[in-house]
């Protein structure tokens, strides 16, 4: 088989890697070592050679652009697609599992799969009873400690005293237990459940456990150290035949353990060899993605780390010289995001694809100014990971609209938009419905229906419910006619829903109707209805598929195992990154996970890494001196170009207690230029032509004196009527151009 064209170009290990075939196996090394191509590649070998069926291998990834990526290369080295895959996140592979076995633990093949803010609608009902000081014990929280007892297979039963917490006045595990059997009457589950209710099965019915330990006659994982308990548990009940370890191979690489904030348990991988006895252990050290100098920048960073497995990380490639890392420093996020921005153009101009290039920030709100300025540039982009789209209120509302037309017993989504539009519906309509539901042992939806039957109503709200209801009915005969696309469509505008959001004045209305456009567009590419809401629940990654020509932007925990050959790096500021709330809450040990999301985060460069750090942060409505993130100086001198931040540095210095957001964040953006960098003073030729353009009839901002008209101008300074300060002559560069 050494001869196959799939094998060609690989190093000793991972041939080995590949070729171990039998028997447990770990690969455990460094970033941009070719474990994700091992694992590829291993899948291609065994059908190759004969040993399974594609629907014989379990393949485990850790996101679904992941999962996608590797069907692709699949697919490829096959020269067909591969149909039938047990191919996907943990998540999706454990929802097809359930939906198959899902009478087993109380619920319907058609169960819902519930996203957070159902959980939270949820949560609050089921909470009532305790009568919760919620601001004590906000509700996330509580779900928070509900999500970690599920990330460690723990059911309400299997909670012992000593695991037990105060949160909630120490009633988290009675909540638990009742929020547990609400999901259950409702027919439906949370994302944690997928896992939990999967490992009940294949714990209690051995027959079903036993036909997946045949089926399966390879297990595949990626991503190793970041899988948490109940993942855990659920691949060792799974990889084993007839009593022996089965042929499970495992990479990962402990540097970038990223999630034990959700419950991921590095002591896995270090657990391998104690589980699967007699597996083998691999490690590869040729880093194939990156340059010279961006692995000398991670590994310098990395090793500030205690208590790793330590691995050698060489480079790889015959190309591997390349640029520095660089350092910019900058005034603020819009600056950032200008810079950057330009920096993208230049290369773009240059004829380097877009697709090639990643912004990955620490927190999602940063990506809003990044976001800001690539529309303004026109720079095609996606955000990727986190449902963004699919978030919008209005796209939530349609969804729940679609979620009661195919299941009327859906009362999460009843709720949600009975009263949208307004229908007068208040709290006591409502409470009417969940008295004559909880009579009836029915659905809101059915309680509706009894209600207007019994006239239960009265005046205009009767007949608007009667509407309401009689549009469902409708619709779910158009269902059947004219298909989905169809009667979702009919669904929306005859319910008053699109008309409701039209009649809106608000300035986001246009855009919420084009949102809606677009998702009855997308639903065109689903067969049904069920697939089209099963892929919302289960598609954290809202990125479109064949959208290669753009900017990525995205969290660093959503860029693992991915690369670009450049990759921008901002807010690298203490507070930021290192996370405030992370280092509040973990202290060392989270500093070592955030040093280990920057490792991740430089890693993903082939050829170009840039770092940002800004000298003021807004938080909320505040701006905040901010000190460059302990990550900056922890990076070997040798690898890193600080020219950018010097500059500011220095400028800093010299101007503190000015606020001159305008001259300021142009002159870091000049700083590109050599020659820029080196002077000193902002005040100068090039930085003054950085000006905007103060013009009679201007509209500006200025810090001190706020909003106003220009209204005579010379070289350097202005005349300007301030709507509050009166007329002042002030320093032109002391003034912003203000938007309408
Ligand atoms: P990460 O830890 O970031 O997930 P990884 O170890 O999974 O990284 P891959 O993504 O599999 O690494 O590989 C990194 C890059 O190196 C890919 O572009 C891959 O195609 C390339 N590569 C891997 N092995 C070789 C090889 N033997 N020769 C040339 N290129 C290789
Ligand atoms: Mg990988």
């Amino acid at each position: 088989m050494t001869t196959s064209s799939h094998l060609d170009r690989l190093n000793p290990e991972q041939l080995a890697a590949i070729e171990t075939t039998e028997g447990p196996l770990l690969v455990l090394a460094g970033a941009g070592t070719g474990k994700t191509r091992v694992l590829t590649t291993r899948f291609a070998h065994i059908l190759l050679s004969y040993r399974a069926k594609p629907w014989q291998v379990l393949t485990v990834t850790f996101t679904n652009k992941a999962a996608r990526e590797m069907r692709e290369r699949i697919a490829r080295i096959l020269g067909e697609p591969a149909e039938g895959l047990w191919l996907g996140t943990f998540h999706a592979l454990c929802a097809r599992m359930l939906r198959r076995h899902a009478e087993y633990v109380g619920l319907t093949s058609g169960f819902l799969i519930l996203d957070t803010d159902d959980q939270m609608r949820l949560l609050k009902q089921v909470v009532e009873p305790w009568r919760i000081d919620v601001k004590r014990w906000p509700l996330n929280g509580l779900l928070g400690i509900i999500q970690r007892w599920k990330d460690r297979g723990l059911t309400p039963d299997g909670i012992t005293p000593a695991e037990s917490t105060d949160y909630a006045d120490g009633h988290a595990r009675a909540i638990y237990a009742a929020y547990q059997s609400r999901l259950r009457e409702l027919d439906a589950c949370d994302f944690g459940d997928l896992m939990l209710h999967v490992v009940e099965i294949l714990r209690t019915r051995p027959d079903v456990l036993e036909q997946y330990q045949r089926l399966f006659r390879y297990i595949l994982v990626d991503e190793y150290q970041d899988t948490n308990t109940i993942q855990y548990l659920w691949l060792r009940l799974l990889a084993r035949r007839e009593g022996e370890p089965a042929n499970i191979c495992c990479v990962g690489d402990d540097d970038q353990s990223i999630y034990s904030w959700r419950g991921a348990e590095v002591e896995n991988i270090l657990r391998f060899e104690k589980d699967f006895p007699g597996a083998k252990i691999v490690r590869l050290e040729r880093n194939y993605r990156s340059t010279a100098q961006i692995l000398g920048a991670a590994a310098g960073l990395i090793a500030h780390n205690e208590g790793r497995l330590g691995k050698t990380l060489r480079p790889g490639r015959d190309d591997a010289q390349g640029e520095l890392v660089h350092v910019v420093g900058v005034w603020d996020s819009d600056a950032e995001a200008r810079e950057v921005c330009s920096r993208i153009e230049n290369l773009w101009r240059n004829g380097h694809p877009l697709g090639e290039f990643a912004i990955l920030v620490r927190a999602g709100f940063q990506t809003r100014s990044f976001e800001e300025r690539l529309v303004q540039t026109g720079i095609p982009y996606r955000i990727v990971g986190g449902l963004r789209f699919y978030e919008r209120a209005e796209i939530r509302d349609a969804i729940a609209y679609m979620r009661l037309l195919i299941n009327p017993a859906d009362d999460l989504a009843f709720e949600r938009i009975v009263n949208l539009p307004k229908r007068g519906v208040g709290p006591a309509a409502l409470q009417k419905l969940h008295a004559q539901a909880r009579g009836q042992k029915a659905s809101l939806y059915m309680a509706l229906e009894a209600l207007l039957e019994t006239k239960g109503f009265k005046g205009k709200s009767a007949e608007k419910l009667a509407d309401f209801q009689d549009c469902f009915v409708q619709q779910r005969a158009l269902l059947e006619k004219e298909g989905h696309v169809v009667a979702v469509g009919a669904l929306l505008e005859e319910s008053g829903y699109l008309e409701m959001w039209r009649e809106d004045k608000s300035p986001d209305a246009p855009g919420r109707l084009d949102n809606l456009k677009e998702l009855i567009r997308a639903l065109a590419d689903f067969g049904t209805l069920g697939e089209f809401l099963e892929h919302i629940a289960l598609v954290m990654d809202a990125e479109g598929t064949n959208e290669d020509e753009r900017v990525s932007v995205m969290t660093l925990h959503g860029a693992k195992g991915l690369e670009f050959d450049t990759v921008y790096l901002p807010g690298w500021e203490e507070g930021v990154f290192p996370s405030q709330r992370t280092v509040d809450e973990g202290g060392d040990k989270a500093v070592e996970e955030e040093r280990r999301l920057a490792y991740v985060g430089i890693t993903r460069a082939r050829y170009r890494a840039t770092i940002l750090h800004a000298a003021n942060r807004r938080i909320y409505a505040n701006w905040q001196e901010s000190m460059p993130s302990r990550f900056l100086d922890e990076l070997p001198d040798e690898y890193v170009d600080r020219a950018g931040e010097t500059a500011t540095r220095q400028a800093r210095q010299d101007y503190s207690g000015f606020f001159r957001p305008s001259v300021f964040s142009d002159a870091v953006t000049g700083s590109m230029s050599p020659l820029v960098a080196k002077k000193r003073h902002p005040v100068n030729e090039e930085l003054a032509a950085n000006v905007p353009k103060i013009e009679v009839g201007t509209r500006v901002f200025h810090q001190k004196f706020g909003y106003g008209m220009v209204i005579g101008a010379d070289r350097g300074s202005a005349e300007v009527a301030f709507e509050k300060a009166g007329t002042k002559r002030v320093m032109a560069s002391y003034l912003q151009v203000a938007g309408e």
